[in-house]
């Protein structure tokens, strides 16, 4: 099937070839089929090579007469061009594309231009060209040039993504200002409206194919110069009648070479740019990437800073406030109530005998203890700004803001007897065998002159005297004293 795809494509591309000249001069215009051939030879490999010789054969013993043998050989021939690339290209070429990177670019053209040379050579030796062999040489190389880029950067029928690029830019409007502009550059110039100007076309086509390398892909770009080959061979090449000039082989020689290096310019201007955009893409990618990683791991740090600040003001014990937490909204609360002159409270709280406890229950117990009695005072407050905090040890502190002096003794008392009717046992505690507290309750309106550890004082004062008074009980005061 490959085979016969080959064959036809053969068949059709050197038809085209004869008929852009007319097919009466000797040597053909640019030869088309040496592109073809290198191409198949670089995406299909050697399965390929019998279809394009017996392609090569037959459009030779179509276009001219001699034996079949004769024709098989001068196919045979041929076909070293892309055996030529099938050996080379591998070694010289690091990608299977030439618009890859230069280096591709450049090992490809190598293998492509020995296997052309072997070509003309071989089939020099079985069919003497004379004074046209370095020419056959030049438009096949030219070819090769105008086709294989071109066929190469076609995307894959299957590849959705590549052709809807193509579709995109053979829509865009400077593509066809380029096109309209080099088919007109060759048209005027060589269709007799200016003859004495026969070189300028390519004086002209050259920074028009330039300006496609740099605007479009390759597919787009080298499409452009493929036009620009077919005019070319319809009018230098052939000797049009405005150009009689042209029929000469030196001038059809000199024109085929600047055609060869205009496109090798052209198309080293398009590698480049491709490479450039490649590496544009991959760091604009690496920079995306990179600022993806920066943004998660951002957020993760700000997780983690909140976690780690919460825990920073937690008891890890009991779970409530520690002595840092208790202090920041002890602050807050008391700026609170200065500017609206309302009281706030303070309680210290101590459990009685917890030495013991711990010495007869041993610490573990203690722990559960200190758990319980945690709990329990959080539940006992649950208004707003209202809290509980582990002081420290076996001490706890609330804070209680709006609270009338009225309520104080109630609230004191509640907070007792919370812990008392616990009913926590314990052997050498004071009152009934059971866990209690101790607590000191200090009330104040905010002013000048007093400060928060004015009232913290206060309350550890009146702790104090609560133990001294006998513990299990409440000791309170309403600053100023
Ligand atoms: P008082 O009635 O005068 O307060 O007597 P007390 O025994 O409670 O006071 P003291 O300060 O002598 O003892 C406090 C004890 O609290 C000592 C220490 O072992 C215990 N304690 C402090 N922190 C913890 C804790 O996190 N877990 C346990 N199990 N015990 C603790
Ligand atoms: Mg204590
Ligand atoms: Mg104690």
């Amino acid at each position: 099937m490959l085979n016969l795809v080959a064959l036809v494509a053969y068949g059709v591309l050197a038809g085209f070839s004869h008929y852009l000249v007319g097919g009466q001069a000797l040597v053909p215009g640019i030869w088309f089929p040496s592109g073809l051939m290198v191409v198949l030879a670089l995406r299909c490999g050697p399965t390929v090579l019998p279809g394009l010789w017996l392609g090569a054969s037959l459009i030779g013993a179509l276009s001219s007469p001699g034996p079949l043998g004769l024709h098989a050989a001068l196919g045979l021939a041929s076909c070293l061009e892309p055996m030529a690339v099938l050996l080379l290209a591998p070694r010289l070429m690091r990608s299977r594309d030439p618009m890859d990177s230069l280096h591709d670019f450049a090992g490809f053209y190598s293998a492509a231009a020995i296997g052309v040379a072997l070509s003309i050579g071989a089939t020099g030796l079985l069919q003497p060209a004379g004074p046209y062999a370095p020419l056959s040489f030049i438009l096949h190389l030219a070819g090769v040039l105008a086709l294989a880029p071109f066929l190469l950067a076609l995307p894959a029928p299957g590849d959705r993504a590549g052709l809807q690029h193509l579709g995109a830019e053979l829509r865009r409007p400077d593509w066809w200002a380029l096109l309209l502009a080099i088919t007109l550059s060759t048209l005027l110039i060589n269709g007799g409206f200016l003859p004495t100007l026969s070189l300028t076309p390519l004086a002209l086509l050259f920074p028009l194919l330039l300006v496609a390398g740099f605007r479009f892909s390759p597919a787009a770009a080298t499409g452009l110069n493929l036009l620009a080959a077919l005019l070319q061979t319809w009018f230098p090449f052939i000797g049009s009648e405005a150009l009689p000039a042209s029929s000469d082989l030196l001038l059809r020689s000199v024109m085929g070479r600047l055609f060869c290096g205009l496109l090798v310019l052209v198309q080293m201007v398009l590698v480049t740019n491709q490479q450039h955009r490649r590496m544009r893409d991959r760091l604009e990618q690496q920079a995306h990437r990179l600022e993806e990683v920066v943004a998660t791991r951002t957020q993760d740090l700000t997780v983690a800073n909140a976690r780690l600040e919460r825990l920073s003001h937690q008891d890890s014990l009991t779970g409530i406030p520690n002595r840092r937490g208790f202090q920041r909204t002890f602050d807050a609360e008391w700026q609170r109530a200065l500017s609206n002159q309302l009281p706030l409270t303070v309680g210290m709280l101590d459990v009685d005998h917890f030495k013991a406890y711990n010495d007869h229950y041993g610490h573990p117990a203690g722990d559960r203890c200190l758990e319980q009695i945690a709990a329990v005072l959080a539940a006992s407050l649950g208004r707003r700004g209202e809290l509980v905090a582990r002081y420290g040890g076996e001490e706890f502190v609330v804070l209680l803001p709006g609270l009338s002096p009225e309520a104080l003794g109630p609230l004191g008392e509640r907070l007792r007897s919370s812990i008392h009717g616990l009913g926590l046992p314990h052997a050498h505690g004071g009152s009934e065998g059971l866990v209690t507290i101790s607590l000191g309750l200090a009330t104040a309106v905010p002013r000048e002159g007093l400060t928060p550890e004015d009232l913290l004082a206060a309350a550890d004062a009146l702790l104090y005297k609560a133990k001294d008074e006998g513990r299990n009980r409440v000791c309170l005061v309403s600053l100023p004293l």
